[in-house]
């Protein structure tokens, strides 16, 4: 199987969303094996976006969500909310998190166990900023993140542990990393995470995010390592969209997945 999640960031009112989504379940329709497609609107369209994909198998996810359970934290949005408009999906520690909004290792690791306690299904974000891939320690950046946010982490026997490898200067650059390097950065935090949680082989998922587009996924979703792709700018776009999700189909075609 191949996951192909969908992150509009804070881009789409509820026109434009609705739209979209329908635009995506027309390209699915399409297609004669299809990979695990999710979309992380705003909290705003949650709902909306739900209506359209529900009785598909398009899941629904959000962008970020609190630690608390509940009380005076205004502005955040409860993992319980989540649940209740129909989220499978969360992200956290994205690294525009990270970086706009002051969120350490710390943080992100209180966030996930708090998403992992819940129904929902997170996806933890790591990746190196350039200073640190040219000063040759993207390896030991990546390995602190992931260490920081999973070494006191319990996952329930039956939960998927999903990264995201995403290399912050790839990030809505037009530069995606090469794909020899972003197979050995998979390898590594696979290895990594195996080793600090334990957890069952099959239920880890590794997928690459950072200018991902309809011209280079197939390259990155044909390699072994890479369980699916994490895309921003081009899900915006509904024929880069469906050119990535085609590549997928092909990919799982190609290799009886
Ligand atoms: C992202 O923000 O997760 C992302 C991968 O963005 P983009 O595809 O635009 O680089």
């Amino acid at each position: 199987m191949k996951y192909i999640f969908a992150n509009w960031k804070m881009n789409l009112g509820i026109r434009e969303s609705i739209a979209l989504s329908r635009a995506v379940m027309r390209i699915l329709r399409g297609e004669e094996k299809t990979p695990i497609v999710s979309i992380f609107p705003s909290f705003t369209v949650l709902n909306d976006v739900r209506k359209i994909m529900a009785r598909s198998r398009v899941k629904l996810g959000a962008q970020n969500c609190a630690i608390e359970k509940k009380g005076s934290f205004t502005g955040e949005v409860s993992i319980g909310m989540l649940e209740d408009v129909g989220c499978d999906y969360v992200l956290v520690g994205h690294s525009e998190r990270r970086t706009l909004f002051a969120e350490d290792n710390e943080l992100v690791a209180k966030r996930l166990k708090s998403a992992m306690e819940s129904r929902l299904t997170p996806i933890l974000c790591v990746g190196e900023p350039a200073s640190e891939r040219e000063s040759g320690n993207a390896e030991g950046y990546v390995s602190e993140q992931l260490y920081s946010a999973l070494k006191d982490l319990k996952i329930p026997k039956q939960k998927d542990l999903f990264i995201a490898y995403e290399p912050v200067w790839a990030i809505g650059s037009g530069q995606a990393a090469l794909v020899a390097d972003m197979v050995f950065m998979h390898g590594l935090i696979r290895s990594l995470a195996k080793t600090i949680t334990d957890h069952q082989d099959s239920k880890i998922h590794v997928i690459y995010g950072g200018s991902v587009d309809a011209k280079n996924a197939y390259g990155f979703l044909r390699e072994a390592q890479v369980d699916g792709v994490l895309v921003g700018g081009a899900s915006l776009k509904i024929r880069e969209f469906e050119g990535i999700v085609q590549s997928a189909s092909e990919v799982m075609l190609a290799q009886e997945l």
